[in-house]
Protein backbone atom coordinates (compact mmCIF):
# COMPACT_ATOMS: atom_id res chain seq x y z
CA UNK A 1 0.00 0.00 0.00
CA UNK A 2 1.55 3.15 -0.83
CA UNK A 3 1.33 6.08 2.10
CA UNK A 4 -1.25 8.89 1.45
CA UNK A 5 -1.45 11.74 4.17
CA UNK A 6 -3.22 14.94 3.86
CA UNK A 7 -3.12 18.08 5.91
CA UNK A 8 -6.73 19.36 5.13
CA UNK A 9 -6.87 22.69 6.78
CA UNK A 10 -9.85 25.61 6.03
CA UNK A 11 -8.99 28.72 5.06
CA UNK A 12 -8.86 30.93 8.21
CA UNK A 13 -5.89 33.40 7.29
CA UNK A 14 -3.52 32.28 9.88
CA UNK A 15 -1.48 29.32 10.57
CA UNK A 16 -2.16 27.83 14.23
CA UNK A 17 0.73 25.92 16.08
CA UNK A 18 -1.61 22.80 16.59
CA UNK A 19 -2.21 22.82 12.71
CA UNK A 20 1.75 22.62 12.10
CA UNK A 21 1.75 19.67 14.61
CA UNK A 22 -0.94 18.12 12.40
CA UNK A 23 0.87 18.74 9.00
CA UNK A 24 4.26 17.77 10.32
CA UNK A 25 3.26 14.43 12.11
CA UNK A 26 1.19 14.01 8.69
CA UNK A 27 4.51 14.70 6.30
CA UNK A 28 6.59 12.74 8.57
CA UNK A 29 4.66 9.81 8.35
CA UNK A 30 4.55 10.16 5.06
CA UNK A 31 8.05 10.76 4.29
CA UNK A 32 9.25 7.65 6.70
CA UNK A 33 6.89 5.68 4.51
CA UNK A 34 8.54 7.36 0.87
CA UNK A 35 4.45 8.08 0.72
CA UNK A 36 2.90 11.63 -0.52
CA UNK A 37 1.83 14.33 1.46
CA UNK A 38 -1.29 16.10 0.18
CA UNK A 39 -1.93 19.48 0.96
CA UNK A 40 -5.91 20.28 0.78
CA UNK A 41 -8.16 23.11 1.29
CA UNK A 42 -10.94 22.56 2.82
CA UNK A 43 -13.12 25.35 2.21
CA UNK A 44 -16.66 24.48 1.44
CA UNK A 45 -17.54 27.07 3.92
CA UNK A 46 -17.68 30.41 1.99
CA UNK A 47 -14.88 32.36 2.22
CA UNK A 48 -14.66 36.50 1.64
CA UNK A 49 -11.36 36.10 0.08
CA UNK A 50 -9.67 32.73 -0.37
CA UNK A 51 -6.12 34.44 -1.43
CA UNK A 52 -5.65 36.54 1.41
CA UNK A 53 -7.53 33.74 4.05
CA UNK A 54 -4.85 31.27 2.38
CA UNK A 55 -1.74 32.87 1.87
CA UNK A 56 -0.81 32.64 5.45
CA UNK A 57 -1.12 28.68 5.36
CA UNK A 58 0.88 28.38 2.65
CA UNK A 59 3.67 30.76 3.16
CA UNK A 60 4.08 29.25 6.81
CA UNK A 61 4.24 25.60 5.57
CA UNK A 62 6.52 26.62 2.90
CA UNK A 63 8.52 28.56 5.80
CA UNK A 64 8.98 25.74 8.13
CA UNK A 65 10.04 23.03 4.78
CA UNK A 66 6.71 21.15 5.44
CA UNK A 67 6.29 20.66 1.43
CA UNK A 68 3.42 19.30 -0.21
CA UNK A 69 3.61 16.52 -3.02
CA UNK A 70 0.22 17.16 -4.52
CA UNK A 71 -1.81 20.04 -3.76
CA UNK A 72 -2.24 24.50 -4.24
CA UNK A 73 0.72 25.51 -6.56
CA UNK A 74 1.72 22.16 -7.25
CA UNK A 75 -1.04 19.84 -8.84
CA UNK A 76 -1.28 16.82 -8.83
CA UNK A 77 -3.90 14.09 -10.39
CA UNK A 78 -6.34 13.77 -7.78
CA UNK A 79 -7.15 17.33 -7.50
CA UNK A 80 -8.71 19.23 -7.31
CA UNK A 81 -7.31 20.58 -3.99
CA UNK A 82 -10.02 23.11 -2.90
CA UNK A 83 -13.45 21.34 -1.65
CA UNK A 84 -15.09 24.72 -3.31
CA UNK A 85 -14.10 23.72 -6.44
CA UNK A 86 -15.64 19.83 -5.96
CA UNK A 87 -18.84 20.30 -5.61
CA UNK A 88 -20.54 18.11 -8.46
CA UNK A 89 -18.47 15.08 -6.98
CA UNK A 90 -19.88 15.83 -3.05
CA UNK A 91 -23.58 16.02 -4.95
CA UNK A 92 -23.51 12.77 -6.87
CA UNK A 93 -22.50 10.88 -3.53
CA UNK A 94 -25.11 12.72 -1.24
CA UNK A 95 -27.35 11.48 -4.47
CA UNK A 96 -26.00 7.88 -4.10
CA UNK A 97 -26.74 7.72 -0.31
CA UNK A 98 -30.28 8.97 -1.11
CA UNK A 99 -30.77 6.37 -3.95
CA UNK A 100 -29.47 3.39 -1.34
CA UNK A 101 -31.57 4.10 1.20
CA UNK A 102 -28.43 5.51 3.79
CA UNK A 103 -29.77 9.18 3.64
CA UNK A 104 -32.97 10.83 3.31
CA UNK A 105 -34.98 13.95 2.21
CA UNK A 106 -35.75 15.58 5.51
CA UNK A 107 -38.59 18.00 5.45
CA UNK A 108 -38.54 19.47 9.17
CA UNK A 109 -38.66 23.09 10.22
CA UNK A 110 -35.69 24.10 12.77
CA UNK A 111 -38.96 24.77 14.98
CA UNK A 112 -40.07 21.29 14.73
CA UNK A 113 -37.00 20.16 15.67
CA UNK A 114 -36.34 21.76 18.09
CA UNK A 115 -39.76 21.25 19.93
CA UNK A 116 -38.31 17.22 19.46
CA UNK A 117 -35.24 18.63 20.77
CA UNK A 118 -36.75 20.39 23.78
CA UNK A 119 -39.60 16.96 24.16
CA UNK A 120 -36.39 14.56 24.59
CA UNK A 121 -34.87 17.06 27.02
CA UNK A 122 -38.14 17.53 29.45
CA UNK A 123 -38.43 13.51 29.42
CA UNK A 124 -34.82 13.26 30.41
CA UNK A 125 -33.73 11.14 27.10
CA UNK A 126 -31.55 11.57 24.98
CA UNK A 127 -32.27 13.74 21.72
CA UNK A 128 -32.83 11.24 18.71
CA UNK A 129 -35.17 12.58 15.95
CA UNK A 130 -38.50 10.65 15.17
CA UNK A 131 -37.92 11.18 11.07
CA UNK A 132 -41.35 12.18 11.17
CA UNK A 133 -40.69 14.29 8.26
CA UNK A 134 -38.42 12.22 6.37
CA UNK A 135 -39.75 11.37 2.69
CA UNK A 136 -38.27 7.75 1.78
CA UNK A 137 -40.16 7.80 -1.63
CA UNK A 138 -40.57 10.44 -3.98
CA UNK A 139 -44.83 10.76 -3.20
CA UNK A 140 -43.72 11.56 0.72
CA UNK A 141 -41.70 14.08 -0.80
CA UNK A 142 -44.31 15.73 -2.75
CA UNK A 143 -46.86 15.75 -0.40
CA UNK A 144 -44.19 17.78 2.11
CA UNK A 145 -43.52 20.09 -0.97
CA UNK A 146 -46.65 20.99 -2.13
CA UNK A 147 -47.12 22.23 2.16
CA UNK A 148 -44.26 24.52 0.74
CA UNK A 149 -41.23 22.66 2.98
CA UNK A 150 -37.84 22.47 1.84
CA UNK A 151 -35.54 19.36 2.51
CA UNK A 152 -32.02 18.86 3.35
CA UNK A 153 -30.59 15.41 2.99
CA UNK A 154 -29.69 13.87 6.51
CA UNK A 155 -27.63 10.64 7.43
CA UNK A 156 -30.23 7.37 7.69
CA UNK A 157 -28.08 6.74 11.00
CA UNK A 158 -27.91 2.78 12.70
CA UNK A 159 -29.61 3.55 16.45
CA UNK A 160 -27.95 0.00 17.46
CA UNK A 161 -25.24 -1.45 17.92
CA UNK A 162 -21.67 -0.52 18.04
CA UNK A 163 -18.90 1.04 15.86
CA UNK A 164 -15.31 0.26 16.69
CA UNK A 165 -12.37 2.27 15.42
CA UNK A 166 -8.58 0.90 15.54
CA UNK A 167 -7.10 4.28 16.06
CA UNK A 168 -3.54 4.14 15.76
CA UNK A 169 -2.86 6.35 18.51
CA UNK A 170 -5.47 5.78 20.99
CA UNK A 171 -6.02 1.68 19.87
CA UNK A 172 -9.83 0.80 19.75
CA UNK A 173 -12.27 3.11 20.32
CA UNK A 174 -15.73 2.08 20.61
CA UNK A 175 -18.82 4.22 19.51
CA UNK A 176 -22.33 3.42 20.41
CA UNK A 177 -24.50 4.49 16.83
CA UNK A 178 -27.66 5.61 19.64
CA UNK A 179 -25.90 8.52 20.70
CA UNK A 180 -24.96 9.45 17.08
CA UNK A 181 -27.93 12.17 15.40
CA UNK A 182 -28.94 11.74 11.84
CA UNK A 183 -26.40 14.66 10.44
CA UNK A 184 -27.25 17.11 7.77
CA UNK A 185 -24.61 16.38 4.72
CA UNK A 186 -26.93 18.46 2.07
CA UNK A 187 -28.30 21.63 2.34
CA UNK A 188 -31.40 22.52 1.15
CA UNK A 189 -29.77 24.86 -1.61
CA UNK A 190 -27.89 21.78 -2.48
CA UNK A 191 -24.44 22.39 -1.17
CA UNK A 192 -22.95 19.70 0.34
CA UNK A 193 -21.33 20.06 4.46
CA UNK A 194 -18.07 18.83 5.40
CA UNK A 195 -18.60 15.38 6.87
CA UNK A 196 -19.88 14.13 3.13
CA UNK A 197 -16.71 16.25 1.56
CA UNK A 198 -13.79 14.79 3.91
CA UNK A 199 -15.17 11.41 2.99
CA UNK A 200 -15.75 12.02 -0.56
CA UNK A 201 -11.88 13.65 -0.91
CA UNK A 202 -10.00 11.49 1.57
CA UNK A 203 -11.43 8.15 -0.85
CA UNK A 204 -11.03 10.01 -3.89
CA UNK A 205 -7.41 11.40 -3.36
CA UNK A 206 -6.58 8.15 -1.96
CA UNK A 207 -5.82 8.98 1.29
CA UNK A 208 -4.54 5.62 3.36
CA UNK A 209 -3.99 7.21 6.94
CA UNK A 210 -6.14 10.25 8.46
CA UNK A 211 -3.88 11.59 10.94
CA UNK A 212 -6.00 14.44 12.54
CA UNK A 213 -6.37 16.77 16.12
CA UNK A 214 -8.44 14.60 18.81
CA UNK A 215 -11.49 17.12 18.03
CA UNK A 216 -12.46 14.95 14.79
CA UNK A 217 -12.47 11.57 16.86
CA UNK A 218 -16.15 12.77 17.19
CA UNK A 219 -16.66 13.20 14.12
CA UNK A 220 -15.57 9.90 13.03
CA UNK A 221 -18.50 7.71 13.39
CA UNK A 222 -20.56 9.70 11.27
CA UNK A 223 -17.49 9.65 8.50
CA UNK A 224 -17.39 5.95 9.21
CA UNK A 225 -21.14 5.33 8.07
CA UNK A 226 -20.43 7.32 5.08
CA UNK A 227 -17.69 5.21 4.14
CA UNK A 228 -19.40 2.02 4.88
CA UNK A 229 -22.14 3.44 2.74
CA UNK A 230 -20.54 4.64 -0.10
CA UNK A 231 -18.96 1.07 -0.14
CA UNK A 232 -15.49 2.91 0.33
CA UNK A 233 -12.91 1.16 2.07
CA UNK A 234 -12.15 3.23 5.36
CA UNK A 235 -8.41 4.65 6.00
CA UNK A 236 -6.62 4.18 9.04
CA UNK A 237 -7.56 6.82 11.71
CA UNK A 238 -4.84 8.28 14.00
CA UNK A 239 -5.98 11.28 16.64
CA UNK A 240 -3.37 12.96 18.03
CA UNK A 241 -3.46 14.65 21.37
CA UNK A 242 -4.74 18.15 22.04
CA UNK A 243 -1.70 20.52 21.84
CA UNK A 244 -2.93 22.56 25.38
CA UNK A 245 -1.91 25.88 27.01
CA UNK A 246 1.21 25.92 28.84
CA UNK A 247 0.35 23.97 32.28
CA UNK A 248 -2.63 23.21 31.10
CA UNK A 249 -5.11 20.45 29.47
CA UNK A 250 -6.75 23.29 28.04
CA UNK A 251 -6.78 23.61 23.93
CA UNK A 252 -4.48 26.38 23.27
CA UNK A 253 -6.66 28.81 20.88
CA UNK A 254 -5.76 31.81 19.43
CA UNK A 255 -8.64 34.17 20.55
CA UNK A 256 -7.45 33.68 24.13
CA UNK A 257 -4.01 36.34 23.57
CA UNK A 258 -4.60 38.76 26.52
CA UNK A 259 -4.81 35.88 28.23
CA UNK A 260 -1.71 34.59 27.15
CA UNK A 261 0.50 37.68 27.32
CA UNK A 262 -0.21 37.48 31.12
CA UNK A 263 0.95 33.92 31.86
CA UNK A 264 4.27 33.47 32.63
CA UNK A 265 5.46 31.15 30.18
CA UNK A 266 4.63 33.27 27.33
CA UNK A 267 5.65 36.70 28.81
CA UNK A 268 8.84 36.39 28.23
CA UNK A 269 8.81 35.35 25.08
CA UNK A 270 6.11 38.00 23.93
CA UNK A 271 7.99 40.69 25.44
CA UNK A 272 10.44 39.88 23.16
CA UNK A 273 8.84 39.98 20.59
CA UNK A 274 6.67 42.57 20.89
CA UNK A 275 9.63 44.53 21.30
CA UNK A 276 11.25 43.28 18.22
CA UNK A 277 8.19 44.16 16.41
CA UNK A 278 8.12 47.48 17.52
CA UNK A 279 11.76 47.93 16.30
CA UNK A 280 10.65 46.80 12.65
CA UNK A 281 7.81 48.67 12.71
CA UNK A 282 5.68 45.98 13.09
CA UNK A 283 1.99 46.22 14.02
CA UNK A 284 2.23 44.06 17.49
CA UNK A 285 -1.85 44.74 18.17
CA UNK A 286 -2.29 42.87 14.25
CA UNK A 287 -4.13 39.62 14.11
CA UNK A 288 -1.29 37.29 13.62
CA UNK A 289 1.28 38.58 16.43
CA UNK A 290 -0.24 35.95 18.26
CA UNK A 291 2.57 33.36 20.30
CA UNK A 292 -0.29 30.86 19.30
CA UNK A 293 0.24 31.80 15.66
CA UNK A 294 3.34 30.75 13.17
CA UNK A 295 4.08 33.79 11.40
CA UNK A 296 4.76 35.56 14.83
CA UNK A 297 7.99 33.44 15.32
CA UNK A 298 8.83 34.20 11.68
CA UNK A 299 8.04 37.81 12.18
CA UNK A 300 10.53 37.64 15.36
CA UNK A 301 13.47 35.50 13.61
CA UNK A 302 13.35 31.82 14.99
CA UNK A 303 14.49 29.05 13.14
CA UNK A 304 11.62 27.06 11.33
CA UNK A 305 13.59 23.96 12.04
CA UNK A 306 13.29 25.02 15.77
CA UNK A 307 9.68 25.19 15.70
CA UNK A 308 9.49 21.89 13.55
CA UNK A 309 11.69 20.40 16.21
CA UNK A 310 10.14 21.48 19.05
CA UNK A 311 6.31 21.01 17.56
CA UNK A 312 7.07 17.23 16.98
CA UNK A 313 7.67 16.95 20.76
CA UNK A 314 4.26 17.66 21.27
CA UNK A 315 2.95 14.44 21.43
CA UNK A 316 5.66 12.45 19.94
CA UNK A 317 8.97 11.10 21.45
CA UNK A 318 12.11 8.97 20.62
CA UNK A 319 12.87 8.03 24.26
CA UNK A 320 13.38 9.71 27.23
CA UNK A 321 16.20 12.15 26.64
CA UNK A 322 16.41 12.67 23.11
CA UNK A 323 15.31 16.41 22.21
CA UNK A 324 17.24 17.60 19.16
CA UNK A 325 17.15 16.04 16.18
CA UNK A 326 17.44 17.10 12.70
CA UNK A 327 15.25 16.29 9.84
CA UNK A 328 16.35 12.67 8.74
CA UNK A 329 16.35 11.78 12.10
CA UNK A 330 13.06 12.45 12.64
CA UNK A 331 12.35 11.05 9.25
CA UNK A 332 13.91 7.91 10.64
CA UNK A 333 12.54 7.81 13.72
CA UNK A 334 8.90 8.77 13.40
CA UNK A 335 6.09 6.35 14.22
CA UNK A 336 2.48 6.61 14.96
CA UNK A 337 3.20 4.28 17.54
CA UNK A 338 5.39 6.74 19.95
CA UNK A 339 2.53 9.25 19.41
CA UNK A 340 0.91 9.73 23.17
CA UNK A 341 -2.91 10.10 23.74
CA UNK A 342 -2.84 12.62 26.71
CA UNK A 343 -2.86 16.50 26.16
CA UNK A 344 0.30 17.46 24.68
CA UNK A 345 1.05 20.95 26.41
CA UNK A 346 2.54 23.98 24.29
CA UNK A 347 5.43 25.47 26.47
CA UNK A 348 6.87 28.55 24.56
CA UNK A 349 10.07 28.47 27.07
CA UNK A 350 10.79 25.23 25.69
CA UNK A 351 10.47 26.32 22.27
CA UNK A 352 12.84 29.10 23.04
CA UNK A 353 15.67 26.56 24.94
CA UNK A 354 15.50 24.58 21.08
CA UNK A 355 15.67 27.53 19.14
CA UNK A 356 18.42 29.03 21.18
CA UNK A 357 20.34 25.54 20.82
CA UNK A 358 20.24 25.86 16.76
CA UNK A 359 20.74 29.32 16.82
CA UNK A 360 23.88 28.70 18.25
CA UNK A 361 24.99 26.40 15.91
CA UNK A 362 24.98 28.76 13.11
CA UNK A 363 27.94 30.50 11.63
CA UNK A 364 28.19 33.79 11.56
CA UNK A 365 27.84 33.65 7.57
CA UNK A 366 24.22 32.28 8.30
CA UNK A 367 23.26 34.19 10.84
CA UNK A 368 24.36 37.29 8.45
CA UNK A 369 22.33 35.69 5.89
CA UNK A 370 19.27 35.48 8.91
CA UNK A 371 19.29 39.12 10.41
CA UNK A 372 20.25 41.13 7.60
CA UNK A 373 16.56 41.07 6.64
CA UNK A 374 15.68 42.64 10.10
CA UNK A 375 18.79 45.15 9.66
CA UNK A 376 17.20 46.35 6.35
CA UNK A 377 13.31 46.08 7.38
CA UNK A 378 14.46 48.82 10.37
CA UNK A 379 16.22 51.25 8.16
CA UNK A 380 19.30 50.44 9.54
CA UNK A 381 20.69 49.50 6.64
CA UNK A 382 19.95 50.42 2.96
CA UNK A 383 20.23 48.29 -0.04
CA UNK A 384 22.63 47.71 -1.72
CA UNK A 385 24.31 46.12 1.03
CA UNK A 386 28.30 46.49 0.56
CA UNK A 387 31.16 44.10 1.40
CA UNK A 388 32.12 46.95 4.25
CA UNK A 389 28.17 47.11 6.07
CA UNK A 390 28.54 42.84 5.42
CA UNK A 391 31.83 42.43 7.23
CA UNK A 392 30.73 45.44 10.24
CA UNK A 393 27.57 43.09 11.11
CA UNK A 394 29.08 40.04 11.34
CA UNK A 395 31.82 41.88 13.28
CA UNK A 396 28.78 42.85 16.19
CA UNK A 397 27.05 39.23 15.38
CA UNK A 398 30.67 38.12 16.54
CA UNK A 399 31.01 40.34 19.54
CA UNK A 400 27.17 39.33 20.25
CA UNK A 401 27.43 35.81 20.38
CA UNK A 402 25.21 33.71 21.96
CA UNK A 403 23.27 37.15 23.50
CA UNK A 404 21.61 36.74 20.21
CA UNK A 405 18.25 33.88 20.74
CA UNK A 406 16.21 34.85 17.31
CA UNK A 407 17.55 36.62 14.70
CA UNK A 408 15.65 39.48 15.55
CA UNK A 409 17.85 40.30 18.30
CA UNK A 410 20.16 41.63 16.10
CA UNK A 411 18.24 44.88 16.14
CA UNK A 412 19.17 45.33 19.71
CA UNK A 413 23.21 44.59 19.53
CA UNK A 414 23.60 46.30 15.99
CA UNK A 415 21.25 49.46 16.07
CA UNK A 416 23.40 51.26 18.20
CA UNK A 417 27.00 50.78 15.18
CA UNK A 418 24.60 51.31 12.98
CA UNK A 419 22.99 55.03 13.74
CA UNK A 420 24.59 58.31 12.84
CA UNK A 421 23.16 60.02 16.02
CA UNK A 422 22.82 58.00 19.28
CA UNK A 423 19.63 58.77 21.60
CA UNK A 424 20.63 57.74 25.01
CA UNK A 425 18.44 56.12 26.80
CA UNK A 426 17.05 58.11 29.71
CA UNK A 427 16.79 55.31 32.42
CA UNK A 428 20.34 54.40 31.87
CA UNK A 429 21.75 58.23 31.75
CA UNK A 430 20.42 58.48 34.76
CA UNK A 431 21.63 55.34 36.81
CA UNK A 432 25.25 55.65 34.84
CA UNK A 433 26.16 59.03 33.65
CA UNK A 434 24.22 61.34 36.25
CA UNK A 435 26.70 60.33 39.01
CA UNK A 436 29.22 62.66 40.57
CA UNK A 437 32.54 62.08 40.02
CA UNK A 438 31.97 60.64 36.35
CA UNK A 439 32.67 63.27 34.22
CA UNK A 440 36.30 63.37 35.95
CA UNK A 441 36.62 59.50 34.97
CA UNK A 442 35.19 59.72 31.23
CA UNK A 443 37.63 62.63 30.52
CA UNK A 444 40.67 60.99 31.88
CA UNK A 445 39.49 57.20 29.49
CA UNK A 446 39.28 59.84 26.52
CA UNK A 447 42.43 61.50 26.96
CA UNK A 448 43.90 57.83 27.11
CA UNK A 449 41.56 56.30 24.56
CA UNK A 450 42.69 59.28 22.59
CA UNK A 451 46.56 57.56 22.49
CA UNK A 452 46.60 54.11 23.07
CA UNK A 453 47.92 52.23 20.45
CA UNK A 454 46.81 49.80 18.54
CA UNK A 455 42.74 50.61 19.66
CA UNK A 456 42.10 46.86 20.42
CA UNK A 457 40.71 45.20 23.21
CA UNK A 458 44.18 44.61 24.97
CA UNK A 459 45.29 48.11 25.21
CA UNK A 460 41.75 49.78 25.88
CA UNK A 461 41.52 47.20 29.21
CA UNK A 462 44.37 47.92 30.65
CA UNK A 463 44.23 51.73 30.05
CA UNK A 464 40.23 51.87 31.57
CA UNK A 465 41.84 50.07 34.64
CA UNK A 466 44.85 52.36 34.96
CA UNK A 467 42.02 55.41 35.08
CA UNK A 468 40.09 54.09 37.96
CA UNK A 469 42.92 52.61 39.85
CA UNK A 470 44.86 56.33 39.70
CA UNK A 471 41.37 57.62 40.52
CA UNK A 472 40.52 55.09 43.35
CA UNK A 473 37.51 53.92 41.66
CA UNK A 474 36.45 50.63 41.34
CA UNK A 475 36.18 49.26 37.54
CA UNK A 476 32.51 49.35 37.41
CA UNK A 477 32.35 53.37 38.18
CA UNK A 478 33.72 53.53 34.58
CA UNK A 479 33.05 50.27 32.93
CA UNK A 480 29.16 51.53 33.11
CA UNK A 481 29.09 55.02 31.77
CA UNK A 482 31.54 54.17 28.82
CA UNK A 483 28.91 51.67 27.79
CA UNK A 484 25.63 54.22 28.06
CA UNK A 485 28.61 56.72 26.49
CA UNK A 486 29.13 54.63 23.14
CA UNK A 487 25.66 52.47 22.99
CA UNK A 488 23.15 54.59 24.69
CA UNK A 489 21.85 51.47 26.73
CA UNK A 490 23.06 49.26 29.24
CA UNK A 491 23.13 45.65 27.33
CA UNK A 492 25.34 45.42 24.11
CA UNK A 493 28.55 42.73 23.42
CA UNK A 494 31.66 43.15 25.56
CA UNK A 495 32.77 46.96 26.06
CA UNK A 496 35.63 46.48 24.63
CA UNK A 497 34.39 44.80 20.99
CA UNK A 498 32.32 47.71 21.30
CA UNK A 499 34.33 50.29 21.16
CA UNK A 500 36.94 48.61 18.63
CA UNK A 501 33.88 48.19 16.66
CA UNK A 502 33.03 51.24 16.35
CA UNK A 503 36.21 52.99 16.04
CA UNK A 504 38.50 55.31 17.49
CA UNK A 505 37.18 58.17 16.14
CA UNK A 506 32.88 57.34 16.88
CA UNK A 507 34.15 56.24 19.75
CA UNK A 508 35.49 58.99 21.24
CA UNK A 509 32.80 61.33 19.67
CA UNK A 510 30.30 59.96 21.33
CA UNK A 511 32.26 59.91 25.04
CA UNK A 512 32.45 63.46 24.56
CA UNK A 513 29.04 64.20 23.53
CA UNK A 514 28.42 61.85 27.01
CA UNK A 515 30.09 64.30 28.89
CA UNK A 516 27.20 66.55 28.97
CA UNK A 517 24.32 64.05 30.85
CA UNK A 518 27.62 63.88 33.55
CA UNK A 519 28.19 65.46 36.93
N1 LIG B 1 -10.72 21.10 7.76
C1 LIG B 1 -10.65 20.35 8.97
C2 LIG B 1 -9.93 21.19 10.00
O1 LIG B 1 -9.41 22.24 9.67
C3 LIG B 1 -9.90 19.05 8.69
C4 LIG B 1 -10.44 17.95 9.48
C5 LIG B 1 -9.84 16.61 9.12
O2 LIG B 1 -8.62 16.52 9.17
O3 LIG B 1 -10.59 15.70 8.80
O4 LIG B 1 -9.93 20.88 11.16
Amino acid sequence: MTVRTRFAPSPTGFLHIGGVRTALFNWLFAQRHGGKFILRIDDTDEIRNLETALEPILKGLEWLGITWDEGPGVGGDRGPYFQSQRADRYATAAKQLLDTGFAYRDFATPQELDAERKEAQAAGRPFLYSRRFAAFDKKTAAAFEAEGRRAVVRLKMPREGQLVIDDKVRGQVTFAWEREQDHVIQRADGSCLYHLATVVDDHEMEISHVIRAEEHLSNTPRQAFIYQSLGYTMPTFAHLPLVAEPGSRTKLSKRKLAKYLKNRDFAQVSEHGMKIANQIGLEPESDTFNPVIVDFYRDVGYLPWAIDNYLTLLGWSLDDHTEFFTRNQLVENFSLERVNSSPASFDPKKLWTVQDHYMQQLSTAEKLDLMMPFLLKADLVVEPITDEIKALVAQIIEASGDRLKVAGDILTYATFFLVEELTLDPVAVTKRLAKPGTADLLKQFIEAAETVEPFHPETLEPALKSVVETAGKKVGDLIHPVRVAITGTTVGPGLYDCLVILGREKSLDRLRNALEFCQ
